[in-house]
């Protein structure tokens, strides 16, 4: 593990990698882009960096020795102090399930080896502004489904709910935009940004999660499948 200098004031990216050229090629890539970058081997390297210094977003291996990064990223956002860290898994692993199993873990998204470091990058950054985006704005209540931007805490009926930024960022465009209807596309322009290369795909499990996270409060109903067009927010 090595920290780079001038960190102040830059985001600092958690490379979890066990392969060392691939995470030196990674941290070389993202210090030119001007991040800053910790490194570590494997999930106790990477525990410790994220209790000591966190990271403003964990690029994180699938493949690991001992604990996979799949079970890491499910531990990650089961805590309340590390669910709002941004994920990027890498994996080896192109099948759709695959794809599908890395955005279930928790991940906000992945990149498949081999990747462009160019990809890589903008990936990264698109996650991050993605985090960033609507923190100015005030918390958001609609019939007991509360969202905070400033602490990316949602409670419903007064309970805590567990969301990953991906879909918080979702439910806070959603309940920002009520009653109308968004394609697929639409949705990954406004809530992913554009030019960021994610397949539509990814909106239909970013739903599906944020529906499992809001149904006990049945509060799942909002967010209404408009067949053939995409998904709506009605409270109604
Ligand atoms: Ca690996």
């Amino acid at each position: 593990m090595h920290e780079t200098e001038l960190s102040i004031k830059k985001d600092k990216i958690l490379i979890v990698e066990d392969e060392a050229a691939i995470r030196d090629m990674l941290g070389y890539s993202l210090m030119k882009e001007g991040f800053s970058c910790d490194e570590a081997a494997d999930i106790d390297q990477a525990r410790a960096s994220v209790e000591t210094n966190r990271p403003s977003l964990i690029l994180l291996d699938w493949m690991l020795p001992g604990m996979s990064g799949i079970d890491y990223a499910r531990r990650l956002r089961s805590v309340p102090e590390t669910r709002d860290i941004p994920i990027i898994m890498l994996t080896a692993k192109g099948e759709e399930a695959d794809k599908v199993k890395a955005l279930d873990s928790g991940a906000d998204d992945y990149i498949t080896k081999p990747f462009s470091t160019k990809e890589l990058v903008a990936r990264v950054k698109a996650v991050l502004r993605r985090y960033s985006a609507d923190n100015e704005d005030g918390v958001i209540e609609v019939r007991g489904l509360l969202l905070d931007p400033d602490t990316y805490r949602v409670t419903a009926n007064e309970q805590d709910l567990e969301i990953s930024p991906t879909e918080f960022k979702l439910l806070h465009f959603f309940i920002t935009h009520p009653e109308r209807v968004y394609s697929r596309s639409q949705l990954l322009d406004h809530v992913w940004g554009e030019n960021v290369y994610v397949e539509e795909r990814t909106v239909d499990v970013h739903i599906r999660r944020l529906r499992k996270t809001l149904e006990p409060f049945e509060f799942d109903k909002f967010i209404q499948t408009v067949r053939s067009v995409g998904y709506r927010f009605s409270a109604r």
